[in-house]
């Protein structure tokens, strides 16, 4: 059976994977990221690569991918920017590529996490489908007739930075006002918490210091009837709404799915959106775009570059028919 390397690069953390033709983790190799000079990354990269390439014992290893962070050119592999490693111009694929003998193939982590969760999670089956990772921002990728769109630069997905409030949210990582990043990750729950704060004088919600307050503890105390987080909360879903229904009148999917930390609050999370969702569906026939959570949780990207190494790429279609 066929294998690929498939790595997930985040900006703390590597992971390298043997993965099957049928989406099946073997075996997996981490390293925590400390320094973002290039030079350290790559070494990391090389080195959870090359513990998982001995894991497969050099068995017909098919390719090796990367799903990075950034604007990713997809032949060559170089990363013409990203944020969160402040990169710009960096050539991993050729860097990778004068290391090991396999084909090396470097894709957007959110694209790559899109695919994986076409070919083997949620989105297995559908034609049209929607991925969304909502961590502490938002990452994502469409998938359009069994394509992933990559778009004219590889730019085609950045379905966090459409603005959904330009004029009265909070401003985003990218700079801009209101994304849909900024108003429905998980650090958005957070926000949206501190911004209903006045109206709850009484409320304990926030006692917690900042860098402990996480968006889950909301989300619980939310669910457990505290007033503050359900008004916190209710603003949190209306935002994803918006997103959903305006990725819906772009694309309309078969299936969008929720992925990230904060798919974690699952029926609770879909219940919230799937009414507002309705009514902001307009034009397009509503109830003909499904929304569920996400199945292959942090494994999606890693997965996903492994397809992608398998296909030759991100956007060829897969060599054997679904
Ligand atoms: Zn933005």
């Amino acid at each position: 059976m066929r294998k690929a390397i498939g790595v997930d690069l985040g900006g703390s953390h590597v992971m390298a994977a043997v993965i099957t033709e049928e989406g099946e983790i073997l075996d997996r190799a981490s390293e925590d990221i400390t320094d973002h000079a290039v030079d350290k990354v790559v070494q990391a990269v090389e080195n959870t690569i090359d513990q998982a390439l001995s894991a497969a014992k050099g068995k017909s290893v098919a390719g090796i991918g990367i799903g990075s962070p950034g604007n990713i050119e997809p032949r060559s592999g170089t990363i013409l920017y990203s944020p969160n490693f402040q990169w710009t111009g960096v050539p991993l694929g050729e860097r990778l590529r004068a290391h090991f003998d396999q084909p090396v193939f470097v894709g957007n982590d959110a694209r790559c996490a899109t695919l994986g969760e076409y070919t083997y999670g949620t989105g297995k089956g559908t034609k049209n489908f929607a991925l969304l990772t909502i961590g502490t921002g938002i990452g994502g990728g469409i998938v359009s007739e069994g394509h992933l769109v990559l778009g004219n630069a590889a730019g085609a997905g950045e379905i966090g930075h459409h603005q959904i409030r330009p004029t009265d949210g909070f401003i985003c990582n990218c700079g801009k006002i209101g994304c849909f990043e900024a108003q429905a990750s998980g650090t958005a729950l957070i926000r949206h918490a501190f911004a209903v704060a006045p109206s709850f004088p009484r409320s304990t919600l926030l006692d917690k210091t900042r860098d402990k307050l996480g968006s889950k503890a909301i989300r619980k105390a939310a669910q457990a009837g505290d007033g503050h987080a359900v008004a916190a909360w209710k603003r949190f879903a209306d935002d994803l709404a918006t997103g959903l229904a305006n990725i819906i009148a772009f694309v309309n999917p078969e299936l969008i799915a929720l992925g990230g930390g904060v798919s974690s609050a699952g029926d609770f999370m879909l219940e919230a959106v799937r009414g507002r969702v309705d009514e902001l569906t307009t034009m397009v026939p509503r109830g003909t775009t499904r929304i569920a959570i996400a199945t292959l949780g942090n494994d999606a990207g890693a997965i996903g570059a492994a397809t992608m190494a398998f296909r030759g790429g991100l956007t060829t279609q897969a060599s054997t028919s679904k």
